[in-house]
C-alpha cells in the first residue's frame, strides 16, 4: 500500500482543514498528530496529513521535525508532497515557511515548488502575490495583530523573499485564467531563468483546479489548504482513488466542551454570541502566572453544568489585552502558558465526561491534541469552510476513550459555529 498525497502541517487546524478539503474531493484521508513511528503501520487512506506544531518555533527546529516527517512519508511510497501552512502565510520573521520548504525540496532533490495560500471560499485570495482576507490587505485584515505571528506585509514575494536565500517569482493571475499549459508553461520559464520559489495567483476555485492540474508532476507544492482541491483530480485521472466513499460524522455519547483559545477576531465574535445566552468561562493569563490553580477552577466550574450542555472556556481577548499581558510576561511565554492550561483543561473535561470538544486556535488545538495524548484524526464531515469534525481515541482512567473534536482555526467557521458544530452530531442533544 503506498500514499498519494503525504501532506506535512505546521499546525493542527491547518492539518485539518486540508484533510477536509481533500476528504471533500474524494480522497479517503487520516490526519497523524507528530512525527509517527517507524513501526507505525501505513494507514489505509489515499491521503495521510502529518500535523506537527512548528509554526513558530524555531526554523531549525521547524525543519528538523518536517524532514523527519517527510523520510517516514517517503518511506511508505508516498507519490506527492504537501508542506501545509496558514491561508494567511503566518510565520514568524526567521521562517518557518521558507526555511521548511527549502530544506524539503533539497531532501526531495527537487529545483523548483510553489507558494500559494489562496483559499477562496474562505475569502484568501491571492492577486498580483498580495494577500487579500476578503477585501482586505494581509497586513490590514488584524493578522497584524496576531499574539505570535504577526503579518505586517501583504506581498508575499517579499515576505517569502525574507525566508529565503532563493528566488521567488509570481504567476501572476492573467496566466493563471489562462488555463493548467500556461501554468505550466510559466513555471518551466521560472525554473528557467533560477528561481527556486514563485508565488501563485489565485482568486477563485477555477483558479485553484487549474493550478491543480498543472501540479501534477511537481514533487512537493506548499500551500494553505485550498490549492489541494485540485490535486485529488489527478490521481483520480491515474485510476487510483476508490469511488463512493463518503466520510462519517462521529458517534460519541456524553457531554459537550468549547475551549478558545485564540484571539483572532472571528474567534473573538464566536466567544461573544456564545456568551451571550450559553455559559462560558474566562481564563486569565495574570491569574495563571501568578501560580493561581486555574485547571481546579475551571474545572470545579464545568463539572455540575457539563450534564445540562456545553460550557465554554476561553482566554481569547482583544489585541490591547493580549499586547498588555505579552509585554509583562513575555509573548511565548504567554502563549505557551495559556496553551498548557487550555490542554489540561481539556484533559480534566474529558476525565469529567466531555466526549465532544471544539476548539478554537491551530496552537491551541495542538495543546489540547497533545494533552490527550490522541495520535490520529479519522477526518468526517465539514462543518464549515476548512473544520470538519474528527474521530479520535484518547485514554482516560476508565481506559480508551472515542471522543470526537473539532479543531477551528482562529479565523474560521460562521459566527454561531460553536453551537452548530454541536447540533451537526448524530443524536445531539446538545441545544
Ligand atoms: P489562531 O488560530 O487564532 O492563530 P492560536 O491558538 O494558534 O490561535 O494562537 C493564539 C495564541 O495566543 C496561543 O498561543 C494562545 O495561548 C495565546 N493566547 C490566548 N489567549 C491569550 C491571552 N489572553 N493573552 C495572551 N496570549 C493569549
Amino acid at each position: 500500500m503506498s500514499i498519494l498525497l503525504g501532506a506535512i502541517a505546521d499546525d493542527f487546524t491547518g492539518a485539518t482543514d486540508l484533510a477536509n478539503n481533500l476528504v471533500k474531493q474524494g480522497m479517503r484521508t487520516i490526519q497523524l498528530i507528530g512525527v509517527p513511528d517507524a513501526g507505525l503501520p501505513v494507514p489505509d487512506a489515499d491521503a495521510v496529513i502529518i500535523a506537527l506544531k512548528s509554526r513558530t518555533i524555531p526554523a531549525a527546529e521547524a525543519v528538523a521535525e518536517s524532514l523527519a516527517a517527510l523520510e517516514w512519508l517517503q518511506s511508505h511510497g508516498t507519490q506527492q508532497f504537501y508542506f501545509k501552512y496558514c491561508s494567511t502565510f503566518d510565520s514568524t520573521d526567521a521562517g518557518n515557511i521558507g526555511p521548511v520548504a527549502d530544506a524539503l525540496l533539497d531532501a526531495l532533490d527537487s529545483n523548483f515548488t510553489i507558494a500559494c495560500p489562496a483559499f477562496p471560499t474562505n475569502a484568501r485570495t491571492v492577486f498580483k502575490g498580495h494577500l487579500f482576507v476578503g477585501d482586505i490587505l494581509l497586513n490590514q485584515s488584524g493578522m497584524q495583530n496576531h499574539p505570535l505571528t504577526p503579518m505586517t506585509d501583504a506581498n508575499l514575494v517579499n515576505v517569502l523573499a525574507c525566508q529565503t536565500p532563493f528566488k521567488v517569482g509570481l504567476v501572476p493571475e492573467e496566466t493563471v485564467v489562462k488555463g493548467a499549459a500556461a501554468i505550466r508553461r510559466a513555471f518551466d520559464d521560472l525554473v528557467e531563468s533560477g528561481y527556486r520559489h514563485a508565488i501563485v495567483d489565485a482568486i477563485n476555485d477555477d483558479d485553484l483546479m487549474q493550478i491543480g492540474k498543472a501540479l501534477a508532476n511537481v514533487k512537493l507544492i506548499t500551500g494553505g489548504s485550498g490549492i489541494a482541491i485540485g490535486l485529488p483530480e489527478n490521481f483520480r485521472k491515474q485510476g487510483a482513488l476508490k469511488e463512493g466513499i463518503a466520510p462519517t460524522w462521529p458517534e460519541v455519547g456524553g457531554g459537550a466542551a468549547i475551549l478558545a483559545g485564540s484571539c483572532s477576531i472571528r474567534t473573538r465574535e464566536q466567544v461573544a454570541a456564545w456568551k451571550k445566552n450559553r455559559p462560558a468561562l474566562e481564563v486569565d493569563p495574570y491569574a495563571i502566572s501568578k501560580g493561581e490553580d486555574v485547571v481546579a477552577l475551571a474545572l470545579a466550574w464545568a463539572a455540575d453544568k457539563i450534564s445540562g450542555g456545553p460550557v465554554l472556556i476561553y482566554s481569547s481577548a482583544d489585541p490591547a489585552d493580549v499586547s498588555r499581558v505579552q509585554d509583562e510576561l513575555g509573548r511565548e511565554e504567554a502563549g505557551s502558558m495559556v496553551e498548557d492550561t487550555l490542554g489540561r483543561i481539556a484533559k480534566g473535561l474529558v476525565e469529567a465526561g466531555v466526549r465532544k470538544m471544539v476548539v478554537a486556535g491551530g496552537e491551541t488545538s495542538g495543546a489540547v491534541v497533545n494533552a490527550l495524548d490522541v495520535k490520529a484524526l479519522a477526518i468526517g464531515p465539514e462543518i464549515d469552510p476548512g473544520v470538519p469534525w474528527t474521530s479520535a481515541n484518547t485514554v482516560t482512567t476508565a481506559g480508551p476513550t472515542e471522543i470526537a473534536l473539532a479543531l477551528k482555526s482562529g479565523n474560521f467557521g460562521d459566527i454561531d459555529f460553536f453551537q452548530r458544530a454541536l447540533d451537526l452530531l448524530p443524536g445531539s442533544s446538545n441545544t
